[in-house]
């Protein structure tokens, strides 16, 4: 196999990975760095005999074939890497996201197998870092999307029982899916779906295990945030219902400029997104924002190279909760 370059432009990936070949090559290479490694669980041997003309390894160890797709979020898929790679540059590269209409489009694929392969990569995407976030963090909770016209009737009827048994008339967790978020200044991101209620009980775990307690934490004034003293050295907030954003170091702007991409990005982009897939959605805004200082090519290679061990099925993506 020649060595393939990273490319640094759309231009250059969309010439380099029109070939096939060179396509399946350079994921090849950025897979296995060292040498191509049997990928089955529990083998890993390098004794392998590539077969060009299929594409395919023989592994001597467990007398098994293998190709560079398995063992990846690539596993069973009929596309090739000359549409996988460009669908991967243009969701990392893209600021506010690419919709599987436009990737349909591009990439001449159905929309149901763009929106497929979309979910794989922002799965590839997802970060599997356990490092605490240390320094100054900040710390909010926002609610996204879910507009009421675009529920199913039957789920607007559900709803509308829930309220009426609540003696209510209006809920705002009908429409609105909770998400937590927290963002260390001038580094990473980390962003859930809420599970269950927005209550200090249920987010309290979530801050242990994602803030060193040396951190200095900054929020607002809610009260999910009156009780964290306890466990970060120290904890400051902004109280925005008497219009005090900022006091001195003590602000929420940054996790606040990280909704407001979310929100355009599903708002304008995505349009309608299930609850059920949100935390990959939010995979794939915490990975563009971690990666925000890199440029074009590294960002996609190292979105490219985590699909590798990570699998996504399309049984286990449409089943419901
Ligand atoms: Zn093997």
């Amino acid at each position: 196999m020649d060595k393939q370059p990273l490319p640094d432009t759309m231009l250059e990936a969309v010439r380099q990975f029109a070939d096939p070949q060179v396509a399946h090559d350079f994921f090849v290479q950025l897979r296995w760095p060292h040498g191509v490694a049997c990928p089955r669980m529990g083998c890993g041997s390098a004794a392998v005999a590539y077969m060009p003309k299929r594409r395919r390894w023989y592994c001597n160890e467990c007398k098994q074939q293998f190709t560079a797709k398995l063992g990846t979020v690539f596993e069973d898929s009929p596309i090739g890497f000359d549409k996988w790679l460009p669908a991967f540059w243009l969701i990392a590269s893209n600021r506010n996201g690419i919709s599987s209409y436009e990737i349909a489009r591009g990439l001449k694929v159905t929309q149901r197998t763009a929106w497929f392969m979309l979910h794989r990569i922002r799965e590839a995407m997802q970060s599997d870092a356990f490092d605490m976030l240390t320094g100054t963090v900040e710390m909010d909770e926002a609610y996204i999307g879910g507009k009421h016209h675009n529920k199913s009737l039957a789920k607007r009827r559900e709803l509308r029982e829930r309220r009426e048994a609540r003696g209510m008339t209006n809920d705002p967790r009908d429409e609105k899916t909770a998400v937590f978020g927290m963002v260390e200044r001038g580094g990473r991101v980390r962003a859930w779906k809420i599970p269950g209620d927005v209550s200090h009980k249920t987010l309290l775990p979530k801050m242990r295990d994602s803030i060193h307690h040396d951190a200095t934490v900054y929020t607002d004034a809610s009260n999910l945030y009156t009780h964290i003293n306890e466990y970060f050295m120290t904890h400051s907030s902004v109280n925005h219902s008497i219009e005090e954003y900022v006091r001195g170091n003590v602000h929420t702007n940054n996790i606040e400029c990280f909704w407001a991409v979310l929100k355009r990005t599903i708002g304008g982009t995505y349009i309608h997104v299930n609850p059920r897939h949100l935390d990959r959605y939010l995979s794939e805004q915490v990975y563009r924002f971690d990666e925000r200082q890199n440029t074009d090519g590294p960002r996609f290679a190292k979105a490219v190279k985590g699909a590798d061990g990570k699998r996504l099925t399309y049984k286990s993506l449409i089943a419901k909760a």
